[in-house]
């Protein structure tokens, strides 16, 4: 069942097969060996606009210091009320004798191989944001949800003006995307290896619209973890927080998430919050765990 036909997308645009197919598909993200499998890549990318390397408003600045140390007794702190808001045990909901997750469309939203978003979910306000991508023309993967693509802006503008040559790689991946990634695999590699490498549709966070992969020239845009390594890795560690993302899967926490060190999947999740994961060094799992959340 090697399924060919292009797949459907909302925005009235088509996506040659080919194009779907090739590159390099990733795990539930990124890596893993989930590498393309059929079509040769006839590079028929539709030629469109929003796709040039251009800037946003820079607007650098640091806002957003959650702390403020006036805070009296009274008052709980914001983060602890989000945090326990968009809590692990809280959003989540068995169905089908799976675990699907009940706020989707939310900025906090927690995906990962044991928290499936609802079959088919498709996130509201897909838009493409003005950066630098690897390719040339519009894709599926070249959207992102609005709020996220405005902070992806700011992100890369503050990256190009400290010389560096960020590129976006791959952001929303639709349920029919991966559902057709993972009949594919089945059918090229076997049911047993594909079940090993390759995110059951519906468990990849780059379907919620919030997360991206980014890459550089010193990797040729690729995405290794040598990426962590080069000028723009480095600059993007530093920084990611100061604009609402985090280093989704970090060095050391496969158990966690489910993942090994993927130093170019970024993921929005509004700067206050980023920041703080990131002081407290946590993932995410860890972050929205009510047993780890201190009142
Ligand atoms: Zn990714």
């Amino acid at each position: 069942m090697n399924t060919k036909k292009p797949l459907r997308v909302q925005w009235n645009m088509i996506i040659p097969a080919s194009v779907l197919l090739s590159g390099v598909l990733l795990a539930g993200c990124g890596a893993s060996a989930e590498q393309a499998t059929t079509a040769p890549t006839n590079n028929t990318a539709a030629t469109t606009a929003g796709n040039d390397s251009s800037t946003a408003q820079t607007t650098g600045s640091t806002s957003g210091t959650a702390s403020t140390a006036s805070n009296t007794a009274s008052t709980v702190d914001p983060l602890i009320q989000q945090r326990e808001d968009s809590s692990l045990q809280s959003t989540i909901k068995k169905m089908n004798g799976k675990m699907v997750i009940t706020n989707p469309e939310s900025m906090t939203v927690i995906v990962n191989k044991k928290r499936s978003l609802p079959d088919g979910y498709i996130p509201p306000d897909l838009v493409v944001p003005k950066v630098a991508f690897s390719y040339d023309g519009v894709l599926e993967k070249s959207h992102m949800r609005k709020e996220a693509a405005g902070a992806l802006e700011k992100l890369f503008a503050a990256s190009k003006k400290a010389g560096l040559d960020l590129r976006a790689v791959s952001g929303y991946r639709s349920y029919k995307r991966q559902v057709t990634i993972y009949n594919n695999n089945v059918a090229t590699k076997g049911q047993a290896y594909t079940d090993r490498v390759s995110a059951k549709p519906g468990t990849s966070e780059h379907q919620t619209g919030l997360a991206i992969d980014v890459s550089g020239p010193g990797i040729g845009y690729g995405l290794e973890q040598s990426f962590g390594g080069t000028a723009e890795g480095k600059w993007l560690a530093k920084h990611a927080a100061e604009y609402g993302f985090v280093i989704r899967y970090k060095k050391g926490a496969d158990a966690l998430t489910g993942y090994t060190w993927e130093p170019w999947h970024i993921r929005y999740i509004g700067k206050d919050l980023a920041q703080d994961v990131t002081a407290k060094n946590l993932t995410l799992e860890e972050y929205f765990d009510e047993d780890q959340i201190q009142k």
